[in-house]
């Protein structure tokens, strides 16, 4: 067997990452990704990016330089042998399809049932299960419609740009003065939703609180898996065929030159 058949045999790991917030003003981040992706490269079998890959994101026609290198970097991985998915973010849930095909990336609906190494998982960006939050969610079924949307997408980059600046602004005050258990996924809601779906496993971002949750439901033991934020350091879900891990990736300080003002929003 050469080396080439035996990374493929290898291959069996599926990545899930979230949260991001990737921007041109932080190249700490961006730069762990590449590391992390250089380093998993021919050895994964499938990455899912499960929303918020970018901080912002106002439309394939402004990817800019900085997208169309985002872009090629996760190409390079997909073409090292990886299938990558994308999901849709509450930032970047403007990414189209033509980003999509420069990434090498399929679009994922959110959420969907994943069927991992012979086991039923939910996966979904994880805002519509924080239902408590009630301005958010009637932000988001705004923002989520297909003719606001396309609205958005026609107005000329300088207004988009304006108004997206905008939108963080409020977003950062707003989950500033909410309490903790506003901004996190409404436990009802999440066990409705593994019930709708007949699944016992739900795997989700957004929320930055990386963890895995035992749950019950309906005297059935079920888990909530959590995938952290890369603000201050990388978070990764790694799932072969003897189950996952839920790993924490240390950023070298070397990497950390970029400017450390990020702000821990969802
Ligand atoms: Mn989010």
């Amino acid at each position: 067997m050469t080396q080439a058949d035996d990374a493929r045999v290898a291959a069996v790991s599926w990545l899930f990452i979230s949260d991001l917030h990737l921007s041109p003003d932080r190249p700490d981040i961006t730069g762990q990704l590449e590391g992390f992706l250089e380093d998993w490269r021919g050895r994964a079998q499938r990455l899912y990016i499960l929303g918020d890959l970018f901080e912002v994101w106002l439309g394939d026609d402004m990817a800019g330089e900085f997208g169309a290198h985002i872009a090629a970097t996760l190409r390079r991985f997909q073409a090292g042998g990886s299938a990558v998915a994308l999901m849709h973010g509450n930032r970047d849930f403007l990414i189209g399809e033509r980003f999509a095909r420069a990434c090498g990336a399929t679009l994922l609906e959110d959420p969907q049932v994943l069927e991992i190494h012979g086991r039923r998982v939910l996966i979904s960006h994880g805002d519509q299960l924080c239902t408590d939050d009630l301005a958010y969610q009637r932000m988001r079924r705004l923002f989520r419609r297909r003719g606001v949307q396309r609205g958005f997408l026609a107005l000329p980059r300088r207004l988009r740009a304006r108004i997206g600046g905008w939108l963080r602004a409020r977003s950062h005050i707003d989950t500033r003065d909410k309490p903790p258990e506003i901004t996190d996924v409404n436990e009802q809601a999440v066990t409705a939703t593994l019930r709708a779906h007949g699944v016992d496993c739900l795997l989700h971002g957004h929320t930055h609180r990386p963890a895995v949750h035992a749950l019950d439901i309906d005297g059935r033991a079920a888990e909530r898996i959590v995938l952290g934020d890369w603000y201050t350091q990388g978070s990764v879900l790694e799932w072969d065929a003897d189950g996952y891990r839920l790993q924490r990736l240390v950023r070298s300080q070397a990497s950390r030159s970029g400017s450390e003002t990020g702000d821990p929003v969802s």
